[in-house]
């Protein structure tokens, strides 16, 4: 039988480039690493064991849409639907997130990107927990340093306060413009709750307006 080799020759195309095999245990356990591109992001975060959460997930999620986006939209955590797709916001909250996002001609995957404080599901959609957000946060961090962000949109109590470093309630960090690694940052309600709590949707329309009003208001590209 011919070897991969001799198959690569037949067909002109040898000799071929290998990528070295990987160590038998990844050492991405510890965040913190130097990610400088996407490919080493997103292998740590397939192989991360950082915290208690790798046990019980499927699958770390690490994002979708426009690498390159000029907005970033950072939610909770994956849910079943999104630890079993691998990619956030394909649940019901991810039809209204998008369904938000339409609102202010923004569509997923489009000058957007969208992913999570926490990369891994907490079992039964319990609130993430003070190490796991710490263990994550070198892969956020990475992400925004990768997409330079002109505008972070953070969803819900979670996301809003560990960006923000605050536990002020989600209601009274709305309405203003944060920062977060000097990028313009918008507080809204997580779409999870406004399913629950219709009232507030008034409220988030009245955010969304606030983040494009900020975007438009950003001076243009040296
Ligand atoms: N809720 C989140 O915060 N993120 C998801 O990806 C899905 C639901």
């Amino acid at each position: 039988m011919l070897s991969q080799d001799d198959v690569f020759a037949e067909l002109g195309i040898g000799p071929v480039w290998r990528l070295r095999e990987a160590p038998s245990s990844p050492p991405l356990a510890a965040p913190g690493l130097p990610f400088t591109n996407w490919d080493t992001l997103a292998e740590a975060v397939a192989h991360c064991t950082a915290c208690k959460l790798h046990a019980t997930r499927t699958q770390g999620v690490l994002g979708v849409g426009d690498r390159n986006a000029d907005w970033l939209i950072i939610g909770e955590a994956p849910g079943a639907d999104e630890d079993e797709q691998g990619e956030p916001f394909v649940g019901q909250a991810g039809k209204l997130l998008d369904a938000m996002l339409a609102a202010i001609n923004l569509q997923r995957g489009n000058n957007v990107y969208i992913t999570n404080l926490l990369k891994s599901r907490p079992p039964g959609n319990r609130n993430p927990e003070p190490d796991e957000v710490s263990a994550c946060r070198p892969y956020l961090l990475a992400q925004v340093e990768l997409i330079q962000p002109k505008l972070i949109l953070a969803l819900g109590r979670f996301a809003a306060q560990s960006l923000l470093d605050t536990d002020e309630a989600v209601g009274r960090l709305r309405g203003r413009v944060h920062q977060f690694q000097n990028v313009p940052l918008v507080v809204t309600y997580h779409p999870a709750y406004l399913l629950r709590n219709l009232t507030d949707k008034a409220r988030a329309w009245e955010d969304l307006c606030l983040a494009r009003r900020t975007y438009a208001s950003l001076p243009p590209e040296s």
